[in-house]
């Protein structure tokens, strides 16, 4: 049985070569991306794996319903670039890992506030270069602040623990109230409430009709003035627009990204030798206030080994038995 892998890295294919001993599939790799115009390299395969940038859509499944590919595997958590509705119709299943660690991407979180607040960054190339001033390192305690959590499923639960863990305030806002969470002393409150009282908000959310630029113009004005803003769920949870006219007035001081509304043309590749079009994000670079990292909040050694088992299995199980024991994996 062949897997037809794409948007792949050295890293991918180091992970997935050494656990698939024991499935015995013939792997193969693109490093280009999933979407109308590459899927004609897709040849006699009985399951296509894809990544956060690939475009699962309409035409593509299609395209791949007629090349008879049974299984769409998403190693990662996130399937806002997925068609769902045209795999339910070309009867294609579609897996995902809905958890591999959730405290990789919480902690990633936790390194961007505690770089742009302590200027760990700045620091160090300031040291490297004998200037040892404090000079414009001013931070923050963590320690008594409010933090606004929106969306407290694996990832924002973990990431709330981290920063009760700091002596923090937490809020949550999500659509289902964690009982759990609640006993340890998060509190659920309105999306307007948190906005207005958290002193650093972190977005843990999917992407979907509903969170589309949850972060806009409206609720950027609700915000403390100086708030520190994370995002290291979907770049869309975010106006990005919005954002830049809210750091240029110093409403938003802090600005953490590790996803890009834009990023499918930029991120996970070395464009260190060329001329980048994209302005928003050129823009976003120029603030010494803005960190952005190219989604990487899931890569750990964990998270990789974990990412590849539960994708193989997916795949092993549906193919095998068009049936999984991880129904949660289980997207259509
Ligand atoms: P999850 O499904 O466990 O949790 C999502 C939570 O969001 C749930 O509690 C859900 O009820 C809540 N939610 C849904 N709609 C909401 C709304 N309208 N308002 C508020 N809350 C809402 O997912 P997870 O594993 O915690 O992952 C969260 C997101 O993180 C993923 O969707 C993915 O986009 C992103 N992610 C990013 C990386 C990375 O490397 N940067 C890695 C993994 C996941």
């Amino acid at each position: 049985m062949k897997i037809t892998f794409f948007s792949t890295q050295p890293y991918d294919k180091e992970f997935f070569n050494r656990y698939n001993d024991s499935f015995g599939f013939q792997l193969d790799f693109f490093e280009i991306e999933l979407n109308a115009q590459t899927v004609h390299l897709v040849d006699k395969s009985d399951a296509v794996c894809v990544f956060v940038n690939d475009i699962v859509s309409e035409t593509v499944i299609a395209q791949l319903s007629i090349k008879n590919v049974k299984v769409i595997a998403l190693r990662c958590a996130g399937f806002n670039n997925v068609d769902l509705a045209a795999a339910k119709q070309h009867n294609i299943n579609i897996c995902r890992v809905p958890a591999y660690s959730p405290q990789a991407v919480a902690e990633h979180a936790v390194a961007l506030i505690l770089t742009l607040n302590r200027k760990t960054h700045k620091a160090y190339n300031r040291v490297r270069e004998q200037n040892f001033s404090l000079n414009g390192l001013l931070g923050f305690d963590l320690y008594g602040k409010t933090v606004g959590v929106i969306g407290t499923g694996n990832i924002g639960k973990a990431f709330c623990r981290i920063m009760q863990g700091f002596g923090c305030k937490v809020l949550a806002f999500d659509i289902i109230a964690n009982k759990e969470l609640e006993a340890s002393g998060v509190q659920f409150v309105p999306l307007i409430e948190l906005l207005q009282q958290s002193d650093i908000v972190s977005l843990h959310c999917p992407l979907n009709e509903q969170t589309k630029h949850i972060i806009s113009s409206d609720t950027i004005q609700m915000m403390k003035p100086g708030v520190m803003l994370i995002n290291t769920s979907r770049g869309a949870l975010i106006d990005t627009t919005a954002v830049i006219t809210a750091l240029k007035s110093g409403q938003i001081a802090y600005l953490g990204i590790d996803v890009y509304e834009q990023e499918e043309h930029i991120f996970f590749r070395d464009l260190s030798a060329t001329v980048i079009e994209d302005d928003t994000i050129q823009r976003l670079m120029s603030f010494s206030n803005v960190l952005v990292t190219a989604h990487q909040a899931f890569f750990t050694k964990e998270a990789l080994t974990q990412i590849t088992l539960t994708t193989l299995r997916n795949v092993d199980e549906l193919l095998k038995t068009n049936n999984l024991s991880a129904r949660s994996a289980l997207l259509v």
